[in-house]
């Protein structure tokens, strides 16, 4: 064997290796996804990118959202709390590095938002992640009085001026989706005129299995669907691949609520400046 020969065959030799390591890696999952396992094709780094700022359209008024209207491509993935520092962390940098965006439902309480300042900051800044308001402290809006409603709110959208210097409204979600009358009539006031429900759910608010997220996923991640997910554990950031697989191979565009939907013209809200 000639010295060329035999690099030839170590290289060949290596490429055999790490295909074997990533077909066992993907046959695992191959029946959730319901596909047969095929050949090993390297993810491309970035996902489809989201519609121009000409094409977002005005708020439906009066109610709560939980689908995007019209026929499209859109997915709005969205990803609420923030228990787990370490999730927070691998969410943004799973963010970063496929250029997938997210809204971000902020419950300003959890130390995680202020750790992870600097790394989400960035992705803030560009537009690809959004922040909004989930309450301070994930009370049930609904067993609260008004004035503790409000606190809730003000807490959390303080946090977000002072620490990513954004705006949040006109988007809340109430945790446990649960709201009503009382409730949308105190965030409104506030400027949060939006209660931001969900149709599609990864389910992982529990601990549950990464084949679950994955099959949750499958079932979820459809055209124009608003879809929840979970910053408390550690599951979900083990099959980011196989969630951003789906995305790619539905064509769908990932975008923000602020990539769907003009900005209201009175978002700001009128209590600020009367206390
Ligand atoms: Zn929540």
């Amino acid at each position: 064997m000639t010295e060329l020969d035999r690099r030839r065959f170590l290289v060949a030799l290596a490429a055999t290796v790490a295909a074997g390591g990533l077909a066992s890696h993907s046959t695992a999952h191959a029946d959730v996804q319901g596909s047969a396992p095929g050949p090993i094709v390297p993810t491309p780094p970035k996902l489809l990118p989201p519609p121009g700022p000409g094409s977002r359209v005005a708020l439906p008024g009066g109610t709560v959202l939980k689908t995007l209207p019209g026929d499209g491509d859109l997915l709005a993935w969205t990803v609420d709390d923030g228990v787990d520092t370490e999730v927070v962390r691998l969410y943004t940098k799973f963010a970063k590095d496929t250029g997938v965006r997210l809204t971000y439902f902020v419950t300003a309480a959890y130390r995680s938002w202020t750790e992870n300042a600097a790394a989400i900051r960035p992705l803030v800044d560009s537009g690809q992640i959004q922040l909004a308001n989930h309450t301070w402290t994930h009370a049930d809006l609904t067993r609260l009085s008004s004035g503790q409603v409000a606190q809730e709110l003000k807490s959390t959208d303080a946090f977000l001026r002072n620490t990513y210097g954004v705006d949040a409204t006109p988007y809340f979600r109430p945790p446990y989706g649960h709201h009503n009358a009382t409730v949308d009539g105190v965030a409104a006031d506030l400027g949060y005129r939006v209660p931001t429900l969900w149709h599609g759910d990864l389910r992982d608010s529990a601990l549950i299995s990464e084949a679950e997220i994955v099959s949750m996923a499958s079932a979820s991640f459809t055209p124009q669907n608003v879809v929840i997910g979970h910053l408390n554990h550690t599951p979900v950031t083990r099959v980011y691949g196989q969630l951003v697989d789906i995305i790619r191979a539905r064509r769908l565009r990932t975008v923000t609520l602020n990539d769907v939907f003009l900005r209201p013209e009175s978002s700001h809200p009128a209590s600020r400046s009367a206390g």
